[in-house]
């Protein structure tokens, strides 16, 4: 089998390592310069596209942001890739808010911030209390302006291809991650609370000790999701924990940094699981193994993640450090989950200090 993935960073790298483990075949193709790697290699291996197709068994994507390029528009009008309509959808922000409302699933209230006036309504049935999201492009809280009564009006460049969503003020971020295959089967993996800083995530912890009713609710709106634009793959749904209920945040049709827990956590991480609904291996539900953290490495050097990871399990993508660029992450473990809150908020707080 081989599995053909669009992007070619650290969450296609992991699809390699686990498809290694299945005797699955991953390309990583980069959508902005056409190169392609083979596997878990850093050596670039050229290929035409159409070579590249018919070797192909399946198609999917690491990332919803892709170039408008001439390579992408083949790619995604490509058959064999399951998961090209929720990408298209996904993408833009507007549809997936429609899609949520159509699903009724609950999400925070928002408008399409078209125009000034569209602004001025925001504001005034927000009471300021809102959050503009630029429809396409946004990662890592790029493309998203918080804002509250005392925050001056946003510039106009923030109208037109945006939306204007209602401030929540949750308790806290969690996170489901499950997948779906070309039968409708569905598993999942247990709900896992998210700490951000600045919009990037840092710090997940797994499994979160929630009520059935709330891990069941998130599994239901995942799969009305999934089941809905007939997604095979996994895919995760960002929520906000209000208390009274969980409000889906945003979806990403794709392996999920808030699942790579699991790679330690679990008997099937999310990497194997994505791979395993797209080739119609068995899909079993995941045994999870007790409280994992995951805790990412933002800008570090390697020789300090190697310090940091002492005890752990680090993860390095061999990229160069930048500030705010993910380059690695720590899974932990414990069998105390208070313990490991601990030691993972310790952690958390060491390379904060870096920052
Ligand atoms: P990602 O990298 O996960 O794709 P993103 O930058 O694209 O993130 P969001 O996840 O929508 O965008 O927003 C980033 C963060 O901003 C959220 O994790 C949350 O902390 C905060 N946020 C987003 N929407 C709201 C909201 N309606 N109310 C309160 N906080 C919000
Ligand atoms: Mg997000």
């Amino acid at each position: 089998m081989h599995v053909l993935v669009i992007g070619a960073g650290q969450l296609s790298l992991m699809l390699a390592e686990a498809g290694s483990r299945l005797g699955i075949q991953v390309d990583r193709l980069d959508p902005f310069s056409g190169d392609l790697r083979h596997g878990t290699s850093l050596d670039v291996a050229n290929y035409d596209l159409d070579t590249l197709l018919a070797r192909a068994d399946i198609l999917t994507a690491e990332i919803e942001h892709l170039p408008d390029n001439a390579l992408v528009q083949k790619l995604m009008s490509a058959p064999r890739f399951p998961g090209a309509r929720a990408l298209r959808l996904i993408a833009d922000r507007l549809p997936q808010k429609q899609l949520l409302d159509e699903l009724e699933v609950p999400s925070a209230p928002w408008l399409n911030c078209d125009s000034a006036s569209a602004l001025d309504q925001a504001t005034e049935r927000f009471n300021g209390e809102m959050v503009l999201k630029r429809r396409r492009g946004g990662y890592d809280g790029r493309g998203t302006l918080l804002c509250d009564s005392d925050t001056p009006r946003p510039g106009d460049d923030w109208i037109g291809d945006t939306i204007v969503e209602q401030r929540i003020p949750f308790l806290r971020e969690l996170s489901i991650v499950g997948a779906r295959n070309n039968k409708g089967e569905c598993v999942f993996y247990p709900l896992t609370e998210n700490l951000h800083r600045n919009g990037i995530l840092r710090l997940s912890l797994a499994p979160v000790a929630v009520p059935e009713v709330m891990q069941r609710s998130a599994e239901d709106s995942l799969r009305k999701i999934m089941s809905a634009l007939d997604y095979v793959g996994v895919m995760a749904l960002e929520c906000f924990d209000t208390g009274d209920q969980l409000l889906a945040n945003e979806v990403a049709p794709r392996v999920h940094n808030s699942g790579h827990w699991t790679q330690a956590g679990t008997d099937i991480c999310q990497f194997a699981l994505h791979l395993r609904a797209l080739t119609g291996l068995p899909m079993p539900t995941p045994t999870v193994f007790g409280p994992h953290a995951m805790v990412n490495l933002i800008g570090t050097s390697f020789t300090d993640a190697l310090q940091y990871s002492a005890g752990h399990r680090l993860h390095w993508y061999g990229k160069e450090p930048r500030p705010g660029r993910k380059v690695g992450h720590i899974n932990m473990e414990n069998h105390s989950a208070d313990a490991l809150r601990q030691h993972a908020h310790a952690l958390l707080n060491e390379l904060l200090e870096q920052d």
